[in-house]
């Protein structure tokens, strides 16, 4: 009990040094909001992407003041209009169980809609978002040396770095190795599956929807799926006809396990380029979500793609407030 109180004076002191400034929530407009994990306790020591519920139901009921929720239909027809009340989208990436059993049932008695993107990693023998590994390696295990495909990755400090460029691991994977086979291969040098046998602590932070799982989050009220690419690639920077076939194949697999087209798709990593979005459209993702940025010069008059604020978990309040200022402005 003492813990559970701990825990939420803890979480309120969080929330307070982390609102979203008032000024730029009046000023921020029509806003596509972008989460990943919804959980019970606090992992801002191992990665930003996991939001403690408390802090999550601070942050939504006080946009929710401001703003009107809206599902991303609406969202995608309605932006470019003046509203009353601007309107806001919610999303969540990379589809984590944690989305099922904590954010959607109070999204669901708010009657708030939401849209989570999925990948079909839970079809692969290690079913885990690959900067999820990067962090148990780093940050979990701390593992001092990994060998993937002949490359040597050392530890400095926190952070595994390629040993001949001195890249780090995660922008390695990002942008010179972008491929599925490399990801597979980092999970079996961690020998992830022995060490998660292992592993004492909760595995609410990285673990995936099941095929069942999304399926219930697609049939409650007002909860959608949408694509996060096959694997987690990075589709910008993968060969185009890698990028076409994960396309192509997250699309059926999702039209398969749905009954359904899902229209709207999620670039893993916000990463894009002007090339890839036909190839988008033909695989039949109709609307397109950047996170973070938006990636090409003709975006802008690009009707059927949109960037979207992110909500984290930053480690300080300094570095918080640095990224809700940056977000809302
Ligand atoms: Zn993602």
């Amino acid at each position: 009990m003492i813990r559970g109180l701990a825990k939420r004076v803890g979480d309120s002191f969080n929330y307070a040094s982390r609102r979203i400034p008032k000024n730029t929530l009046h000023t921020a407009g029509n806003t596509c909001i972008m989460f990943h994990g919804i959980t019970k306790a606090n992992y801002a020591h191992i990665n930003s992407r996991q939001l403690p519920l408390s802090i999550f139901v601070n942050h939504m009921e006080r946009l929710g003041k401001y703003y009107q929720p809206v599902d991303l239909e609406t969202f995608f027809h309605e932006k470019d209009k003046k509203h009353k009340k601007p309107l806001l989208a919610i999303t969540f990436d990379d589809g984590f169980a944690n989305n099922l059993h904590l954010a959607a049932p109070w999204l669901v008695q708010k009657k708030w809609p939401a849209t989570i993107f999925v990948t079909g990693l839970n079809q692969s023998s290690s079913p885990f978002i690959w900067s999820d590994l990067v962090d148990l390696a780093e940050k979990v295990w701390k593992v001092p040396l990994l060998e993937i495909q002949n490359q040597r990755f050392i530890r400095q400090k926190d952070t595994l770095r390629h040993e001949q460029s001195f890249c780090t691991l995660r922008d390695y994977i990002r942008y010179l190795n972008p491929n599925t086979q490399f990801k597979e291969q980092l999970a079996k040098a961690l020998q992830i599956h022995d060490r998660l046998a292992n592993y004492k602590e909760s595995p609410e932070w990285f673990a995936l929807l099941s095929d069942q799982e999304i399926q219930d989050l697609d049939s409650l009220p007002g909860i959608q799926i949408g694509a996060h690419g096959a694997f987690h690639n990075n589709l910008g920077s993968l060969p185009l006809s890698e990028a076409k076939n994960e396309l192509e194949m997250h699309a059926l697999w999702l039209q398969k396990l749905l009954g359904r087209k899902v229209p709207f798709l999620a670039f893993p990593d916000g990463s894009y380029h002007e090339a890839l979005k036909p190839l988008c459209y033909a695989a039949g993702f109709s609307h397109l979500l950047a996170a973070g940025e938006l990636r090409s010069p003709k975006d802008p008059q690009d009707a059927f793609i949109i960037n979207r604020r992110e909500i984290s978990n930053c480690g300080s309040p300094a570095t918080q407030f640095f990224d809700m200022y940056r977000n809302f402005n």
